[in-house]
């Protein structure tokens, strides 16, 4: 972190989408220290220099929700209805998932997450201890929400095991961040969200909550209250706090009033498709509110990609709305940028004095290659191959192409979790859907 690197030669393209040639960027103490010409960067001593000739340097990609655990259960339950998904495949695997599986899953995804050039997470889920302790050891960011079930009958020790967490942990760490994620509307019903915003504002942190995933829990919602998932949240002051909605995919028009700009939501529109969701109202609301993208868990959308996401979710846009002029890839890669505004890591410019999580691309490879427009290039025809660095923080976590750490190491416990999984089967869950 503390090592001086000079990023040499590069043509930067902004959070904006601007593409700028001539600039080279001078990485110290984790953060862009200057940007240079390449006559003042001549003159730069005493550093590391990347020479980055007719590559390509980006902000890094934000994951703006995820269960980054759920690795461990990628691939046990498909081609399922979305109830059967929840209620006889991941409720019962992960009721007797051990804090080794929590471990090590998240260690798996934080690896694929590096490779795709996601510097940052959201992360929604239990045993958020072994969560930090993967986040630690594989150097990325995550901002960490610890999962609360109001219906559950333990929520009380929930709720106190999720407020220790933040107290003991919150502010220890420059690449982690906390806040609290009770699970739903529906499945923290009465008092309980209530309880749950206010114990965040206590604390003086955001909350990360799903919010009208399905058209069923709205329909539900307004049958059991008269209120809409959105409106329930707005009624106990979830708006009030930096609130990051995971999916909102059946948010109305209508819900629009209650929701400002202290919320993001993540679209993961791999899952909806996967789990034959439908196209919700997402793509007309788009443009009323703030959002990016996220990867939802492994176990329904497979794989860890903000910018996969993106791409579905602009492909989609074209062909349900009928104008393929818009979900411009301009659009879509300031949408991807927002991720950073949500975390608040002090990411996602190229900017003096901003945090160094950076991405150079080589698009000279058979599917980038011929490059008219960089960007587009990235958004419709990249994948994690031609990503040859990422930085967090000044650090290279991926260098020419290999990621850091002992990959193949990982790789074996996790074969020997699965099988542990398998053998120990199903149990009941805490809670049914
Ligand atoms: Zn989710």
């Amino acid at each position: 972190m503390s090592e001086k690197i000079l990023l040499k030669n590069g043509t930067v393209i902004d959070e904006k989408g601007n593409v700028i040639e001539g600039l080279d960027i001078l990485v110290s103490g984790g953060k862009i220290e200057q940007l240079l010409t390449h006559e003042e960067s001549a003159s730069v001593e005493d550093c590391i220099h990347t020479d980055c000739s007719g590559l390509f340097i980006t902000p890094s990609f934000v994951n703006l929700h995820a269960h980054s655990p759920m690795n461990i259960l990628k691939g046990i339950a498909e081609d399922v209805s979305i109830d059967r998904w929840f209620n006889e495949k991941i409720f019962p695997y992960e009721s007797k998932l051990e804090k080794d599986d929590v471990y090590f899953g998240t260690v798996l995804a934080s690896l694929e997450m590096i490779n795709n050039g996601v510097t940052a997470f959201a992360d929604h889920y239990f045993a958020q201890e072994a969560v930090y302790r993967a986040v630690e050891d594989t150097g990325i960011r995550a901002d960490i929400a610890p999962t609360i079930f109001g219906l559950a009958e333990d929520y009380r020790e929930q709720l106190k095991s999720a407020e220790d967490f933040i107290l003991k942990n919150n502010g220890k760490n420059s690449r982690t961040k906390l806040r609290l994620g009770p699970h739903a509307p529906y499945t923290c019903p009465g008092q309980k969200l209530k309880e749950i915003v206010n114990a965040a504002k206590n604390l003086g942190v955001g909350i990360h909550i799903h919010v009208s995933e399905t058209r069923q829990q709205v329909e539900d919602s307004l049958k059991l209250t008269g209120k809409t998932p959105v409106e329930v949240l707005y009624e106990c002051g979830g708006f009030d706090t930096d609130a990051i909605i995971a999916h909102g995919l059946w948010t109305s028009k209508e819900d629009l009033k209650f929701i400002n700009d202290n919320a993001y939501f993540a679209f993961c529109p791999k899952t909806y498709m996967k789990l034959a969701m439908g196209n919700g109202n997402i793509y007309e609301l788009k443009d009323s509110i703030n959002y990016s993208f996220g990867t939802d868990g492994a176990a329904s959308s497979n794989t860890l990609s903000p910018l996969e996401q993106s791409r579905i979710f602009a492909l989609n846009g074209k062909n349900i709305t009928g104008d393929a002029e818009g979900f411009k890839a301009s659009e879509i890669w300031q949408s991807l940028m927002n991720g950073h505004r949500a975390l608040k890591f002090e990411t996602g410019r190229i900017k003096e004095g901003c945090q160094a999580d950076l991405l150079v691309w080589d698009l000279q490879k058979p599917n980038t290659f011929p490059v008219y427009d960089p960007l587009s290039s990235i958004i419709y025809s990249s994948d994690a191959n031609n990503i040859v660095h990422t930085m967090v923080q000044g650090e290279f976590l991926k260098y020419d192409g290999r990621l850091k750490g002992d990959v193949k190491g990982v790789l074996q416990n996790v074969g020997d979790i699965k099988n542990r999984i398998l053998k120990r089967g199903t149990g009941k869950s805490k809670i049914s859907y």
